[in-house]
């Protein structure tokens, strides 16, 4: 006779049966996918700050071993270059994972605008090899999802709002498309097999490390002002973002894995104060000295493909400050002095990571 189906368990059934259950409590061994891009390699050097085993996973596409550099010798690091896109190597890398931080994906807009199928694809593939290994490890999961999913919605974005990613016909949705399916992806490893699952949306992120060459406005702008160019405004510039600093951000995602309430839920991570973009471009040349002029660029002009603008994005932060205490302090003009200070420093040889 065959016997019944177990009945899958909801994400909701897994929060209440995961509570009390953080994804870290102790020292751990966590691997990071994506764990020398920008935000990754912070992340890796604030775990190994808090004493734990950090694997990397990079297939080096947008991340740089470089950014590794400040814990290329620390002895509880190990890094691996290879493409998650294969189930094999997710499965081999999550073997030992008591936890996993899936940061791993295609991002910037700029690359979204020229091949938006393969950065859905590659997001989508990705997420699915991760998960299934990584609830077949029988580890937990933070996931990095976006700002992204809540497309065109009201300000401030809160998470119990639906997601909507736009309207198939345009490219920018193929990125959030994937991001809200890799969401509903871990929650539904989280209803079958039990794993404990984080979900943070990540808003708009700067610091030290980023670059410019894929979209990311505040990189673009220091670049430009340095350099006495135009500082290249899309649109009319009243288009509004929230900046939070990289290394706040790194804390938080470690925050979020040793917090138990955290586990089973869906939580933005970012800074809440809005600013323009023309706002920010006036804000780079004056702290810069520059006399670059403020070119603005009809968004038809950018992306000729016909890439949609999202005109206002900001967090509610309730969820977040609920579970960690946490909140932003970096004001927006001393990132921007940071990353002017960093710009115009000589760049000194960072040390080679040693990767299998
Ligand atoms: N942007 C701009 N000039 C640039 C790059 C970006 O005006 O050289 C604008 C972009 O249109 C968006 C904002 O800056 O409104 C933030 O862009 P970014 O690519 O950093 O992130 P997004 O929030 O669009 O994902």
């Amino acid at each position: 006779m065959l016997s019944p189906m177990p009945r899958p368990r909801s994400a909701a059934d897994t929060t209440s049966s995961a509570r009390g259950r953080a994804l870290l409590a102790g020292p751990a061994h966590a691997l990071v996918t994506g764990g020398a891009g920008f935000v990754g390699s912070h992340l890796v050097e604030e775990l190994l700050r808090r004493g734990h085993r950090v694997h990397v996973v990079d297939d080096l596409s947008t991340g740089r071993l470089a950014n590794l550099g400040a814990v290329a010798a620390h002895p509880a690091l190990r890094v691996t270059v290879a493409s998650l896109a294969e189930p094999c190597v997710a499965e081999r890398v999550c073997a030992e994972a008591d936890v996993v931080f899936h940061l791993a994906g295609v991002v910037g807009v700029r690359r979204l605008a020229d091949d938006p199928l393969g950065v859905m694809q590659a997001n989508q593939r990705s997420a699915e090899n991760v998960f299934a290994a990584a609830a077949a490890a029988g580890a937990g999961v933070l996931f990095t999802s976006s700002s992204e999913v809540y497309g065109r919605g009201c300000v401030p974005f809160c998470e119990e709002d639906p997601v909507q990613p736009g309207v198939p016909e345009g490219p920018r949705g193929s990125y959030a498309c994937a991001k809200a399916f890799a969401e509903w992806l871990a929650f539904g490893h989280a209803g079958r097999t039990g794993m404990p699952v984080v979900v943070a949306r990540l808003f708009n992120t700067v610091g030290p490390r980023q670059v410019g060459d894929h979209g990311m406005v505040l990189p673009r702008f220091v670049a430009q002002a340095q350099r006495g160019e135009p500082l290249t405004v899309y649109g009319d510039g009243s288009q509004t973002r929230c900046f939070a600093h990289v290394v706040e951000v790194a804390r938080a995602l470690a925050d979020l894995a040793e917090a138990p309430a955290a586990v089973g839920r869906v939580v933005n991570v970012g800074a809440d104060a809005e600013v323009s973009v023309r706002a920010l471009a006036e804000l780079v040349r004056a702290r810069a000295g520059s006399h670059s002029p403020i070119a603005a660029m009809p968004l038809a002009e950018v992306f000729p493909c016909g890439f949609d603008e999202v005109p206002r994005r900001a967090p509610s932060l309730k969820r977040l400050r609920a579970m960690i205490g946490w909140a932003p302090s970096r004001p927006l003009t001393a990132i921007v002095d940071e990353l002017l200070a960093n710009a115009a420093a000589p760049r000194t040889a960072a040390a080679a990571v040693v990767a299998d």
